[in-house]
């Protein structure tokens, strides 16, 4: 069962704000000083730029410099809120659409007036979700128009074009780019694609703008593996990664799965680092949607890395040759590795194909699946090179192909019971 663990004291700038499993309502998050009057569309966007905020999709794109290519391409602009949560270890969107809708729209409502749009999207996947933003939709008042869009629960779906391919009646699917959705997106106006964590955090901003830099430099992370139940949290950044993996029950991680699927391993040196997006990139991978997988020290990389190649090839939507044949390869070679059954070529082969493919499909999910495998061989080397003599007995245990992919996968938080070593991280600090 996940588990959540709430800001103590409570700061205003806290995306956590409300109980789990409980939905705010709109007394109450008024009462946070939400849907109040803000300083003004260019205000708020000299804050956003001020306080760095990027987005919490995973990209890490500045939100500032988004926001203001859609506003400059004129026309009727379009805003989505995107809370379609397609990697399998991550629950913040889904928690926030459930809980804290408000905090959501509001955020949505002040993209719109920043960028001039006359029309918004709460798109997503999860029923409940979607029941909680339609509540939360006829408690407020309806300045702007929204729709709520359901799709089904894909990797890809919550890819940018995917979103507006969806909205305007297709399959949930990427396109190639150019044209981005800022300058061609739903019904050809240009249309803001926003993660909902990010939107909530500019909802924030716009209400405690004195408090700019600790909402940007927060984040949800959702932590799993180990032996551990999954943990939703916030954290300052700068966070080691040792004590996140303390807190969340792995205190002697052997490393861990990062970003999701889109950061790849790192070992047990490399939980030194602080949950920092520049820190992580520098050092080769990434924080991504926040989505961290600790490994236990019994664990074996090479399996985490198939059960990951695998989800990825199973997601694949199949639609750009090099995707189809490139996570196949890499899942069939991955899970050879596992199965101890791989020839002595396999790693020459992963190497090529993890500096080859990125790039080349419609979406990331090819480069995830790259990226993973190359991880793999820069920070393993070692276990790679035994499993060519045979499995190890984590991977005897329980081979690739068997369901080990479904361990990837955190359930949506229900409860406020955490861990009691979770109260030793870090609480976010209001200042400005
Ligand atoms: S890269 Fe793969 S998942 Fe992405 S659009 Fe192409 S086929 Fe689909």
């Amino acid at each position: 069962m996940t588990t959540i663990r709430l800001p103590t004291p409570r700061c205003p700038g806290s995306v956590l704000g409300a109980a789990p499993g409980v939905t705010e309502s709109v007394e109450a998050y008024r009462a946070t000083g939400g849907y109040a009057d803000t300083p003004g569309p260019e205000a708020l966007l000299r804050h956003l730029a001020a306080s760095g905020l990027r987005g919490r999709g995973g990209a890490g794109f500045p939100a500032a410099v988004k926001l203001r290519a859609v506003r400059d391409r004129g026309g009727a602009p379009v805003v989505v809120a995107n809370g379609e949560e397609g990697e399998p270890g991550s629950v913040k969107d889904r928690w926030l659409l459930r809980a804290r809708p408000h905090l959501v729209l509001d955020g949505l409502a002040h993209a719109a007036a920043v960028t001039g749009a006359v029309r918004g999207y709460v798109y997503l996947s999860d029923p409940e979700a979607a029941a909680r933003v339609r509540g939360a939709l006829a408690e407020r008042e309806p300045h702007l128009p929204v729709d709520v869009v359901e799709t089904a629960r894909t990797y890809v779906a919550g890819e940018e074009s995917a979103v507006v391919r969806r909205i305007d009646g297709g399959p949930a699917l990427p396109t190639a780019k150019p044209p981005r959705p800022f300058e061609r997106g739903v019904g050809g106006a240009p249309t803001l694609v926003s993660n909902v964590e990010t939107l909530a955090r500019i909802a924030l901003t716009a209400a405690h703008p004195d408090l700019r830099r600790t909402i940007a430099r927060s984040t949800l992370v959702t932590l799993s593996g180990g032996n551990a139940d999954p943990v939703l949290t916030e954290v300052p950044y700068g966070v080691p990664l040792r004590t996140l993996a303390a807190a969340h029950g792995t205190p002697e991680a052997a490393g861990a799965l990062m970003g999701g699927l889109f950061g790849g391993l790192i070992d047990a040196r490399a939980l030194d680092l602080p949950l920092e997006p520049d820190a992580l990139a520098a050092a080769g991978t990434a924080l991504g949607c926040g989505a961290i997988r600790f490994l236990a020290a019994d664990a074996c990389p090479v399996g985490t890395a198939a059960d990951a190649v695998g989800h990825l090839a199973d997601e694949s939507a199949r639609q750009c040759g090099v995707c189809v044949s490139g996570t196949t390869a890499i899942r069939d070679t991955v899970h050879a590795l596992a199965a101890g059954t791989a020839g002595p070529e396999a790693p020459d082969r992963l190497e090529r194909w993890s500096q080859g493919l990125p790039g080349r499909g419609a979406c990331g999910l090819l480069d995830a699946a790259a990226a993973t495998a190359g991880s793999l061989l820069r920070t393993f080397p070692e276990l790679v090179r035994s499993h060519l003599r045979g499995p190890c007995p984590d991977c005897a245990a329980g081979p690739p192909g068997d369901g080990r992919g479904r361990r990837l996968v955190v359930a949506v938080p229900e409860v406020a019971d955490a861990p009691a070593s979770l109260t030793r991280l870090p609480v976010l600090k209001g200042t400005p």
